[in-house]
């Protein structure tokens, strides 16, 4: 609900309840009029009686008016009236008898027709009183004239209280009025003032409601349009705003995303504290140097909305605020840095609704992030692989919740017997609609999100689980799981490891973490650390890809590994490649010298095989032995390994 809106509705509720009242006041003064007129006649009645009692009965000798009046009766009768007209307290006055015939009256009037109802009323003994018009030379009564009350009432003889005859008078209505008027006044004045003091009182009620109302309204439109953390507006709001320049702007507008890098890193390191006070921060920042008809928003987690107008230059622009995140923010003394990737798209040309500008800038800042680019704008053909990607990151949640996932198992032998030694877990989905995907197809997209820590443990969970469930027989077997760069970033990836080891009962030594060589290269002292960690626990660490990267041999022999695998690359062709063939050899040897166990993955060929052997290498893994097959599998390809053992032996 809007302001406006709310005071129209007040204004509307005033109006109304001022007219209700209005009505409620009409009503009453309707009444009160009827009051009035009630208590004039009453009064009337009353001066009448007064009249019949004091002059009428006390000087009449109580005959019935059958009979005719006496002379002195007359008189005495012409003497009251004489005195009583001509003062004005009373008007006219007959007397009639109970048949309603005219006996008497004081100006000889009325002596002919048929007697009213009233009169005959009186005649039973009723008391009779109307407001009525005449005119004081006539007894027409008429439309014109003077207000009277005109009064009949029955005539009682003295003592007896027998009715006698009838008392017909008309008395002037307007000092009755006055009195009555002048009481009635007191009751107006009371009226509008509680009517008054009623309107008031809604109007006040109501004008406090609506204006706690708006209030709570402005409050939750505030709150339903901003991000409570950073004050910023929310995605709702941006959106809107977006929507709003895009059909008020001619010129170019860019839609801006900006995700902080390895934000969770400090968050979960840290604590929440920290990556609050850090974000607000930003916000700060940003809002600060966003200015004018520009605009910055929170879109969630750690991610900004930044919306230029009249966008000439946005790339420098967006560089700038790169800049601005980038400068150290400390906090408790604490200096913290990080780096952000921004993707953007420009309107009109990239999009012309904010749904496809926003997914374009979205799209754009995630190449931007995998590319370690910084900022980039939105091309088409960008997302080519883009979208489809992002479907399947989206997807990825549910397939691990949903266990879409699978573990294929490839086995390490020893080149000495072709015993099975040791297992290298691999991990598929199997996607609902795409079939089954190979984890080049997904492992690199989820590797750049935190999602990685989710997908290594449940493979972790899972291979340990089958591990176990191959039995006693095959308790020599280790099981080799593959962790990438992203999970040693996290601070408790050892204890997490530990935890599951302890919940599944397998000893650390039966479990062996492979990380890529270039894997390791990225953030060398902390990969250090966390292997050290793993090492300590007595989980085997193997060298993966080795080769490819340029370890430097200082760096390696400070490493807790266990193992070197010599990337595929140089194996499967070193038959035919000298050089290939040449740095197997040097890698075997490097690894005996370093008293670290060498395996040859990619092996496909006996040939190869041989040469291997003959290089003086310890294992070796590849489709010669097995390809990577289901835990169903596997148990049939250990059979047929110990089988040809035994029968070698
Ligand atoms: P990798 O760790 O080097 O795994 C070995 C890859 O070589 C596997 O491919 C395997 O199927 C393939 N391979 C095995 N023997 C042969 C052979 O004789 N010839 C040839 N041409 N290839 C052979 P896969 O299963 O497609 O895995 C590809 C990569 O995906 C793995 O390379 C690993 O880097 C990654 N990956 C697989 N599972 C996981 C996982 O659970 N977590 C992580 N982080 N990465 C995984
Ligand atoms: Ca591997
Ligand atoms: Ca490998």
């Amino acid at each position: 609900m809007s302001t406006s809106s709310t005071a129209r509705l007040f204004a509307t509720y005033a109006a109304a309840s001022l007219a209700l009242v209005l009505l409620l006041g009409a009503v009453l003064v309707v009444s009160m009029r009827g009051e009035a007129e009630r208590r004039g006649l009453a009064q009337g009645t009353t001066e009448a009686l007064l009249v019949e009692q004091t002059a009428i009965e006390a000087h009449l000798d109580g005959r019935s008016f059958y009979e005719p009046l006496s002379t002195s009766e007359v008189a005495t009768l012409e003497v009251l009236a004489q005195h009583s007209v001509s003062t004005g307290e009373i008007l006219r006055i007959r007397l009639r008898n109970l048949s309603g015939k005219v006996v008497w009256s004081d100006d000889g009037s009325g002596y002919m027709g048929t007697p009213d109802d009233e009169v005959l009323d009186a005649a039973k003994g009723e008391t009779v009183a109307l407001v009525t018009k005449l005119n004081t030379d006539s007894v027409d009564v008429g439309p014109e004239g003077i207000d009277g009350v005109e009064v009949y009432a029955p005539v009682h003889a003295g003592a007896s209280k027998r009715r006698v005859g009838i008392l017909e008078i008309y008395l002037p209505y307007a000092p009755i009025a006055a009195d009555v008027d002048a009481g009635m006044a007191a009751l107006y004045r009371d009226l509008v003032l509680c009517l008054a003091i009623l309107w008031l009182g809604l109007f006040g009620v109501s004008y406090y409601l609506s204006r706690g109302l708006r209030r709570l309204v402005q409050l939750n439109r505030y709150l339903a349009e901003h991000d409570t953390l950073t004050d910023l507006p929310n995605r709702a709001a941006f959106q809107a705003f977006v929507t709003a320049a895009i059909a008020a702007d001619s010129g170019p507008i860019a839609v801006a995303i900006v995700d902080l890098d390895r934000f969770k890193e400090v968050n979960d390191t840290l604590g929440h504290q920290y990556g609050d006070h850090l974000l607000a921060e930003l916000a700060h920042r940003l809002s600060d140097h966003i200015r004018g008809r520009d605009r910055v928003a929170r879109l969630g987690g750690d991610e900004f909305g930044i919306v230029l107008r009249d966008a000439t230059d946005p790339e420098t622009a967006l560089w700038r605020v790169r800049e601005l995140i980038e400068s150290e923010v400390r906090i408790d003394g604490l200096p913290i840095t990080l780096n952000s990737s921004i993707g953007y798209a420009v309107s009109p040309s990239d999009g012309v609704d904010c749904d496809t500008l926003l997914q374009r800038a979205d799209v754009a800042m995630y190449v931007a992030k995998s590319r370690h680019v910084g900022v980039i704008r939105y091309t088409p053909g960008i997302d080519h692989n883009s979208t489809a990607n992002l479907a399947l990151l989206a997807e990825m949640r549910r397939a691990i919740r949903e266990d879409e996932l699978v573990l294929h198992y490839q086995p390490k032998v020893s080149l000495d017997d072709e015993r099975v030694v040791a297992l290298e877990a691999l991990v598929r989905w199997e996607h609902p609609i795409h079939g089954m995907l190979a984890p080049d197809r997904f492992v690199p997209l989820v590797e750049q999100t935190d999602l990685i820590d989710d997908l290594t443990a449940w493979v972790l969970a899972r291979a340990l689980a089958d591990l176990v469930s191959l039995g006693d027989d095959h308790e020599h077997l280790t099981v080799a799981v593959n962790v990438s760069a992203r999970n040693l970033a996290r601070h408790d990836f050892a204890t997490r490891v530990a935890a599951t080891l302890g919940d599944l009962g397998v000893a650390p030594r039966r479990l062996v973490v492979e990380i890529t060589e270039t894997a390791l290269l990225a953030d060398p002292g902390r990969a250090a650390a966390v292997l050290g960690q793993l090492s300590e626990l007595g989980v085997r660490v193997s060298l993966d890809d080795f080769g490819v990267g340029q370890t430097s041999l200082s760096y390696l022999s400070t490493l807790p590994v266990d193992e070197l695998k010599i990337d595929r690359g140089f194996v499967t062709d070193m038959t035919h490649d000298l050089t290939h063939a040449a740095i197997v050899r040097s890698i075997v040897e490097l690894a005996h010298n370093l008293s670290l166990s060498v395996v040859a993955e990619g092996v496909e060929t006996g040939e190869v095989s041989d040469a291997l052997r003959r290089a003086g290498c310890d294992l070796a893994q590849g489709y010669l032995f097995s390809r990577p097959v289901p835990i169903t599998a596997l148990r049939a390809v250990l059979t047929a390994s110990a089988d040809a053992v035994l029968l070698r032996s």
